[in-house]
């Protein structure tokens, strides 16, 4: 499976996926490695895919800003 890296379009910095649901140990690994973000059990078709750790913001699919919880 082919993957684009994500950049942000703020700060230039690489997207992590967002990850829902139950985290595995790994996933909570993964996420103090700041290579995954944990975005936590709820999850819905309308949430963003995209976290930047240095912003500290979401973003959706199309790199559209998650401003909801701004
Ligand atoms: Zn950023």
């Amino acid at each position: 499976m082919k993957k684009l890296k994500k950049i942000c379009p703020k700060c230039g910095e690489k997207l992590v996926n967002i990850l829902y649901g139950m985290p595995s140990i790994e996933a909570i690994e993964a996420e103090k490695q700041k290579t995954l973000y944990l975005g936590g059990c709820e999850e819905s078709e309308k949430d963003p895919i995209y976290h930047c750790f240095k912003c500290n913001r979401n973003y959706y699919k199309n790199l559209k800003e998650d401003n909801r919880n701004v």
